[in-house]
């Protein structure tokens, strides 16, 4: 199989996706969530018009400067007023509504008081410090739209239209599987020849940052028969299954065959870097992403192909950020055959914001991912000089 461009390859992998359905979960756990269904308003917020400051709600045709006004009622936020009598001002607070008749709040520092009077030492423009009713919320209004993944202002949007409960997308079980013989769990002693397994803690935090529930397989040895139990049983517990590692063309890389065994594979080897040998397919019909073993390898493939495969089955609205352009701050002199995926450093100097790159760019390297805040896209046959225009993908946009 030749190299597929990314482009190409969401296209065919994106059509592949079958939706996850959707469950009302309480608001308090829909954080990261993705919304199934649009949130109408069913009350307006504020409900009255109420008070911007404390001081004293009147009527500004009343208002003569230097002419005491008697205080008639007093208003607390929770309270609500009667209607204001002409000729008199309300002492009233943040959050009251303001009493009928009265038409602007005066603001406590701006009048004088004497005994059960004040004194305005200005006069008010129409609804000064009037907070009107609806201004955040109409009823009726659309408030949320179907696609949206829930942020905490989306929560606090939801409390204050009173909901309590909320449609999102069902939570997508993933199987993660982390093939490799060399592979030891952190909390065991390292023997020598084994490496601890960072793609398991990793990909299982991006995997729950997408609102999905991790079914970890653990690690998988390297043979067919180990490799075929553990995709059979993440086939049939889960709903999408995710593996790292033996997806390339070595002897002990098991994993791409035994999915052609058991299902089928659409997509294999992928025209980027770092990153080539994702694989996509089904087991038996589990949608299966295979991505590569090395730990930056899957780290940019996971945001690159299983992280809009997930957002597309929970029909998430956004599946990719924009791109940002900024400054090189670095030369690239070499063209590459493969779309690269830089991990770089976007930081705010003098002349803008400019991309920083980490020195070794091998998809061996975690630490470049770990230090990066954006990855910088070179495209196949494009070379870059200092100060060239980048487009990056900031890891802030991929909700890392
Ligand atoms: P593979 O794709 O299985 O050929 O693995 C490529 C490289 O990534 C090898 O050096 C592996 O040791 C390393 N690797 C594979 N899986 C993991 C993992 N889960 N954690 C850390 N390194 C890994
Ligand atoms: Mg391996």
């Amino acid at each position: 199989m030749a190299l597929t461009p990314i482009e190409q390859a969401l296209e065919q992998i994106l059509s592949d996706v079958e939706p996850i359905g959707a469950e009302t979960i309480a608001c308090a756990d829909a954080l990261g969530r993705i919304l199934a269904q649009d949130v109408v308003a069913s009350v307006n917020v504020p409900p009255l018009d109420n008070s911007a400051m404390d001081g004293y709600a009147l009527r500004r045709e009343d208002v003569v400067l230097g002419k005491p006004l008697l205080l008639s009622q007093r208003i607390a936020a929770g309270e609500v007023g009667l209607p204001l009598k002409p000729g008199t001002a309300a002492r009233i607070f943040t959050g009251a509504p303001i009493p009928e008749n009265a038409d602007a709040v005066i603001m406590q520092e701006q009048v004088e008081c004497v005994d059960d009077a004040i004194i305005p030492q200005r006069e008010p423009k129409p609804r000064e410090h009037i907070r009107a009713a609806g201004q955040d919320i109409r009823e009726g209004d659309l408030l949320l739209s179907a696609g949206r993944k829930l942020t905490a202002a989306d929560l606090g949007l939801l409390a204050s239209n009173g909901c309590t409960e909320v449609c999102v997308a069902r939570r997508i079980k993933v199987a993660l599987l982390s093939t490799g013989d060399e592979l030891i769990e952190p909390g065991e002693p390292l023997s020598v020849g084994q490496i601890y397994n960072s793609n398991r803690p990793m990909l299982q935090a991006l995997i729950s940052g997408l609102g999905c529930e991790l079914f970890d397989i653990g690690i998988v040895a390297d043979n067919a028969e180990q490799t075929a139990a553990a995709l059979k049983g993440a086939a049939e517990q889960a709903d999408v299954i995710i593996s790292t590692g033996g997806v390339s063309v070595g002897e002990e890389d098991h994993v791409k065959a035994q999915v052609e065994q058991l299902g089928h594979l659409s997509l294999w080897k992928l025209a980027i870097k770092p990153g080539k040998p994702v694989a996509y397919g089904r087991v038996r019909n589990t949608p299966f992403i295979g991505l590569p073993g090395n730990p930056s390898s899957s780290f940019v493939t996971f945001l690159l192909v299983a992280r809009p495969y997930l957002l597309k089955m929970q029909s998430a609205e956004c599946l990719a950020p924009a791109a940002w352009q900024v400054h090189a701050g670095f030369d690239w002199p070499k063209a590459g055959s493969r779309q690269e995926y830089l991990r770089v450093k976007v930081v705010q100097g003098q002349a803008g914001a400019s991309a920083q790159l980490y020195q070794n760019q091998s998809s061996g390297v975690l630490r470049s991912a770990s230090w990066a805040n954006a990855l910088a896209v070179i495209p196949i046959g494009e070379t870059l000089a200092k100060g060239d225009l980048v487009s990056v993908l900031l890891f802030s946009d991929l909700g890392l």
